[in-house]
């Protein structure tokens, strides 16, 4: 029987417990701690979330899988890497999170997506629990046959910790629908199985319609829902969007569709401003540049004149009505989320995951500015990709427009969940709160269901 104390832990011992299991893994530790304040002013006075020390065991991944990758450059030179899958929680259904390509992986790193990941995905409603994984690989620069040779081999260790109930990898930075192409296909060969294992796949071999577009379409969809709970719209607003990746440049199409102007966009050689806005054709053309020819975002200046590059800078000092950091993590710090206050910025919509500090949200929570939290935000991407997985299981296909008025529908109810748990009386939604409280609890009674394991 677990001591008084043991039971009624408070915030700070809880938090001290975390960082001395986890030395030296700081964004865990962030991501852990920007949830857990909210989680324990829920559960004060809810006796069994405590005594069966819930939180501590959604902090504690089921399990961390670290592997070696090893592959043959073009020049016949062996490499190694190391790969990961972090298996957070499957609490609500199989693990499922994206897979990320990038110098930057690290374990804590991949730690943090994944608990983020669970929350992110009880939200949506649908039944998925919370993983993530990735390599310290970095696809930049490499060849198609280097890619292709590297994805093999990372799959050749990845396939016997998967499955299509087990758990089910997507995208992430770095890993798009070259990436998953290679490695369904590894994972067909291993097997011999054709199933559902990954989602993000290409339509002609059972991707779902919108999953590309779903991330950077519904981080705009939460952003409307925002507004529209104010009586507000998207419509003549200034955006500010971070990145020209995958969620970035969705984003960026959805604000422009709403009636919006995209002023910025950026990559991690720093960003381009273009005060006549980036309309549908430069989009288009950005697209191709980071797609097809794998360019740097200051190309685009060389193409449209009126635009300016800023090397090495982020966007956030440029006046806007509408802030979209769709790039990394810890991409907004406390100054410029005060220099975004001070331009008179409404709204923040998150479409990476955690590219906010925690300083940074103090900031933005102190201005009363409308501030989604990229796992209610972001969280588009993975509900298309939990409607993939039941066009898999099911061998069929849904179309783009049904699938359109899915996500839009999924977002709207993410958005009312934050609203129930995060309304703070005075006309203002702590929405950071409201994601918190409502991912934590499904998955908490879940757990609770199943006893002591
Ligand atoms: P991509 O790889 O398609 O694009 C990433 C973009 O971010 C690129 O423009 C990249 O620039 C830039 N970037 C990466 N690292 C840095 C850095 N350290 N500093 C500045 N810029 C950087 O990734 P996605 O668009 O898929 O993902 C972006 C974010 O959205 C990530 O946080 C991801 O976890 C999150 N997300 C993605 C989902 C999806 O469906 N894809 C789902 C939910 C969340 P460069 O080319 O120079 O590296």
């Amino acid at each position: 029987m677990a001591s008084i104390y043991e039971r009624h832990v408070d915030f700070p011992t809880f938090m001290e417990g975390v960082k001395k299991r986890n030395a030296g893994q700081t964004e865990f530790i962030q991501a852990v701690q920007e949830v857990a304040q909210d989680i324990f002013d829920f559960i004060e006075d809810k006796e069994e979330y405590h005594e069966a020390q819930i939180l501590r065991r959604i902090a504690e991944p089921d399990r961390v899988v670290s592997f070696r990758v090893c592959w043959e450059d073009d020049n016949h030179n062996v490499r190694v890497q190391r790969g990961w899958r972090v298996q957070n929680n499957n609490a609500i259904g199989p693990y499922k999170g994206g897979i990320r390509f990038h110098p930057s992986v690290n374990e804590s790193v991949l730690k943090f997506l994944a608990f983020e990941q669970t929350f992110k995905n009880s939200l949506t409603g649908l039944p998925m629990g919370g993983g993530k994984g990735g390599s310290n690989f970095n696809p930049k620069g490499k060849s198609d046959s280097e890619v292709m040779r590297f994805c093999q081999s990372f799959m050749t260790e990845l396939y016997r910790h998967i499955g299509p109930d087990t758990d089910v990898p997507a995208g992430d930075i770095g890993v798009g629908g070259r990436e998953i192409g290679y490695m369904f296909g590894q994972y067909k060969r291993i097997t011999n199985r054709w199933e559902g294992v990954l989602t993000g796949k290409g339509i002609e071999y059972g991707g779902s319609q919108m999953r590309p577009e779903a991330t950077g379409y519904g981080a705009v969809y939460f952003l409307q829902n925002m507004l529209e709970h104010k009586g507000d719209s998207v419509d003549g607003k200034t955006a500010v969007i971070s990145g020209s990746g995958n969620v970035a440049t969705h984003a960026a199409e959805k604000i422009t569709q709403l009636g919006g102007k995209v002023l910025t966009l950026s990559d991690s050689g720093g960003f381009i401003h273009d005060p006549d806005g980036i309309d549908q054709e430069k989009i288009d053309w950005i697209k191709h540049l980071k797609n097809v020819k794998r360019g740097r975002i200051s190309e685009y200046c060389d193409h449209y004149t009126g635009s300016t590059f800023h090397e090495g800078k982020r966007p956030w000092s440029v006046d806007c009505d509408l802030a979209l950091p769709c790039a990394t993590q810890n991409e907004l710090n406390e100054d410029e989320a005060k220099e975004l206050v001070s331009n008179g910025v409404k709204a923040v919509s998150e479409g990476a995951n955690m590219p906010t500090t925690l300083e940074g949200v103090h900031v933005f929570h102190d201005a009363k500015v409308m501030y989604a939290p990229g796992k209610a935000a972001n969280a588009g991407g993975v509900a298309v990709s939990g409607l993939e997985m039941s066009q898999n299981a099911e061998r069929i296909s849904w179309n783009h427009e049904r699938l359109g008025d899915m996500l839009t529908e999924l977002m709207q109810g993410i958005h009312e969940k934050c609203v129930e748990y995060g309304d703070q009386g005075d006309g203002h939604v702590d929405y950071v709160k409201g994601a918190n409280i409502a991912g934590f609890k499904k998955v908490a009674d879940a757990m609770l269901a199943f006893g002591v394991v």
